[in-house]
């Protein structure tokens, strides 16, 4: 199979910006109780101006190089590299590449396809790599992926995606997880190919 996977909060463990934000630059957001996925929202600045800050002043490579993995990626993905093509889907820009290639290297987890979108839009991508499955950790990506090209999607669970998920779109809590889906999946394209 041909499987896209987000990066930040699916790969990286999704603390991670939360904490960056703590420790780096003194806010006191509580994991357990973040709501929003745009990191923004718990500042009093506008999106544009917070990511203009973020850049200016070196955070945006400093949250990315900081980051996190996810429990249990590593393993799992180099044992799905076995058997299905791996390509990460993020909307970081070209412009950190290289901090985020880095980063992967870092960590020892595999680097096969790498596109960065600059921008939340997806679907472009799902259907220009025909992708047969997508992991994601943002509730309307994972649900616009799903509605514009019915492949499935698995939601890594975090307090900011709680709401409720269409037929199509599952709620995982673990790359172990994933990786049991990965499988059940595969079978079922054998089983339908037959
Ligand atoms: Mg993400």
């Amino acid at each position: 199979m041909q499987i896209g996977i987000d990066l930040d909060g699916t790969v990286t463990d999704p603390k991670s910006c939360f904490l960056y934000m703590n420790d780096s630059l003194g806010y006191a957001i509580d994991y357990q109780q973040a709501t929003e996925y745009e990191l923004h929202t718990y500042t009093n600045m506008s999106q544009h101006d917070f990511w203009k800050f973020m850049v200016e002043h070196g955070h945006e490579e400093a949250i990315y190089r900081s980051s996190l993995p996810h429990t249990e990626v590593n393993d799992v993905l180099w044992n799905m590299r076995q058997h299905h093509h791996l390509h990460y889907v993020t909307a970081r820009s070209e412009a950190v590449r290289s901090v985020t290639e880095e980063w992967i290297q870092r960590h020892a987890l595999p680097l096969d396809s790498l596109v960065m979108t600059g921008s939340h839009d997806k679907v472009g991508v799902v259907k220009d790599l025909s992708l047969d499955l997508f992991m994601e950790d943002r509730y309307e990506n994972a649900v616009s992926i799903h509605e514009e090209t019915s492949i499935p999607v698995l939601l890594f669970d975090a307090p900011y995606n709680r709401k409720p998920l269409p037929e199509g779109v599952r709620r995982i809590s673990s790359w172990k997880e994933a990786h049991h889906h990965v499988n059940q999946l595969e079978q079922s394209l054998f089983f339908n190919r037959r």
